[in-house]
């Protein structure tokens, strides 16, 4: 092990409504496979993510139905723990915003920032009813958005542009309970100063030479229109306000953006206090040398390259107006903002309500974690939008996994299992042997430095040409025509067995489930990438039972360097396939799908 600790903070994904492939390709498969290999190579790593559960979109589903809030972000904090599971997402926890843990930590930085002045009240312009005279909360105004001109803008965000608004930005602002036109009378809000943070942010952008480009640019342009944002909003669901007169108004809540990205921290304490060290928290969040990288889709870098960092040098007394660090200490900022751009389907934007999209848990019951894993890594969306195309999906699947690696793996196995029935005893090596293992074990560093600069789809591109050296080998040695000279076939078998673990190390990151196979018919026993587990828990404030997501990773076998293969004379089973070949007709019926209706009938999965 290294000393170097590394926080992997994943997106939170939004509870309302199960995910489909274009979210888990922006912020779940990059981080894990970031993740994996940074354990493998001996790092501390500590992934932390839950469901983001606060909010107005929430609420609006919970009135549709006629239940609670909560009773929706029950159900799909559930949904979506199992389908990230199900997809080996290697999360150390994976808990919820709806915790006592979470609604602490969000307002001990709320708190932190109002005492050193970056956080102040304003009045300003809230809703109430006419008729009634009550407040209208940001959700039941509907209007047109000021942005895009999307008329069922709400008064908090637009879901078609994905702007945050005010209900004072709509045009022809409605009330959603009775149509009338809502009054805006004074109203009291805290405000997040970020123009106090525009050097300080600005000085640190500077220094983060090694970001993409696109999300450095888009990062340093949100500088040149630092505005306050309001930190509370008209609500009643979320994280209620810390200050005497505001703690028990049903009315007013911290945005649930702000909470959401605070997620971080109060994942990682939460992870401390279960781990039963309720301060190791601080070796990711305050070593000086620790790095801390945030993955998500391009949507959500305002909130990550912009608000949580203005947060944290709030809380830390950095911004112009000085100050203190909070109760805490002082905490890190992000290392780096990994944004991915966005998956299509089909040429079109994923959308839920007009069907065109795939769930995770869907995709997952026809087709292995793997082959979607290793879809996105070596064709997703890392640096520019890319289209997710059934018949390019059954290409991959068929040519590079099945054809590519997994009949490497099982022509040699086989013929090994078959002529020797254990791992063969290898003889002097020929120019051409020493050059392949070579060829494999030079390759742990560069693709390792690939997967540390998240140039993944470039990493995962490199191992598979290494696979197809030791394809090459395996032709060109031909050792079924050696059955004269079994010193000698056994030698190439040997090498070939060598040079496809070599590979199948390499490929641990992308593929997880199908490591372990691999591992199985080398010989190799015990768990050589331990998979996430889903944990029932009870809340560690108010008893209230959740799943999380978590793992013993440190248990893994998998290491990132060339190992020996088990020692000659190790039982070798004829194999099974490694992996799954595809019907060309699938992309027909996947077709029909999208084109019938044929989903789950869920309509709200945008987030
Ligand atoms: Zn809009």
């Amino acid at each position: 092990m290294t000393d170097r600790h590394i926080l992997t903070a994943v997106a939170w994904p939004y509870a309302n409504g199960p995910r489909h492939i274009g979210h888990v390709s922006g912020f779940g498969v990059p981080s894990d496979v970031f993740s994996r290999y940074h354990r493998m190579a001996g790092d501390k790593v500590l992934m932390v993510s839950g469901t983001d559960e606060h909010g107005t979109p929430i609420t609006v589903a919970a009135d549709a139905e006629g239940v609670t809030p909560r009773e929706i972000a029950d159900r799909n904090n559930r949904v979506i723990v199992d389908d990230l599971q199900s997809l080996g997402l290697s999360y150390d926890l994976f808990t919820r915003t709806t915790t006592a843990n979470h609604r602490a930590v969000s307002q001990e930085i709320f708190l932190g920032l109002l005492k050193n002045g970056y956080v102040f009240p304003q009045t300003t312009l809230g809703a109430i009813s006419p008729s009634t005279g009550r407040t209208l909360p940001d959700r039941y105004i509907e209007g047109t958005c000021p942005i895009c001109g999307y008329d069922g803008a709400r008064g908090d965000q637009c879901d078609n542009c994905g702007n945050q608004l005010d209900p004072t930005d709509l045009i022809n602002p409605v009330s959603r309970i009775n149509g009338e036109t809502p009054k805006f009378v004074e109203s009291e809000h805290y405000f997040l100063d970020l123009p106090a943070f525009a050097r300080a942010l600005g000085d640190w952008l500077a220094t983060r030479t090694n970001w993409r480009s696109n999300v450095l640019n888009f990062s340093v342009n949100l500088l040149e229109d630092l505005k306050p944002r309001s930190y509370t909003r008209d609500i009643d669901w979320g994280v209620p306000v810390p200050l005497d007169g505001w703690r028990d108004r049903d009315d007013k809540r911290i945005y649930v953006w702000f909470d959401a990205v605070v997620g971080y921290l109060s994942a990682s304490i939460e992870w401390a206090r279960r781990s039963g060290d309720p301060e190791a928290w601080r070796q990711w969040w305050q070593t000086p040398d620790a790095d801390a990288y945030y993955f998500m889709g391009k949507d959500n870098i305002v909130f990550h390259a912009e608000i949580w960092p203005a947060q944290l040098l709030g809380y830390n007394g950095e911004g112009d107006k000085g100050g203190t660090p909070g109760s805490y200490g002082r905490l890190n900022l992000p290392t780096e903002v990994v944004s991915s751009e966005f998956l299509t389907m089909e040429g079109r934007k994923f959308s839920s309500s007009r069907n065109v999209v795939i769930y995770v848990r869907d995709f997952l019951s026809r087709y292995d974690p793997d082959a979607l894993r290793y879809f996105i890594a070596v064709a997703g969306p890392e640096n520019q939008d890319t289209d997710f195309t059934w018949a390019e999906f059954l290409r991959r699947n068929n040519d590079e996994l099945v054809a590519g690696w997994g009949n490497l793996v099982n022509r040699s196995v086989s013929m090994a299992a078959k002529n020797v029935g254990a791992v063969p005893t290898p003889g002097e090596l020929t120019d051409a042997d020493r050059a392949l293992l070579a060829t494999t074990s030079g390759a742990f560093g560069p693709i390792g430095d690939l997967l540390a600069r998240n140039r993944q789809k470039a990493a995962a591109t490199e191992a598979m040409r290494i696979v197809s050296e030791a394809n090459k080998y395996l032709s060109d040695q031909a050792p079924w025509k050696l059955k004269e000279d079994p010193a000698r076939r056994d030698t190439v078998l040997h090498t070939a067995l060598q040079a496809i673990k070599d590979c199948n190390t390499l490929l641990t990151p992308f593929l997880p489930h199908s490591s372990q196979k691999v591992h199985e018919l080398l010989g190799g026993t015990g768990t050589w990438s331990v998979a996430p587990r889903i944990d029932e828990v009870t809340d560690l404030d108010d008893g209230s039972p959740y799943p999380v997501i978590t793992g013993a990773y440190a248990e893994s076998q998998a290491v990132w360097a060339s190992t020996p293969l088990p020692p000659p004379g190790t039982p070798l089973a004829p194999p099974t396939p490694v992996f799954t070949k595809l019907d060309p007709s699938i992309v027909d019926e996947e077709l029909r799908r999208l084109e019938g209706g044929e989903g789950d009938g869920t309509a709200d999965g945008e987030a």
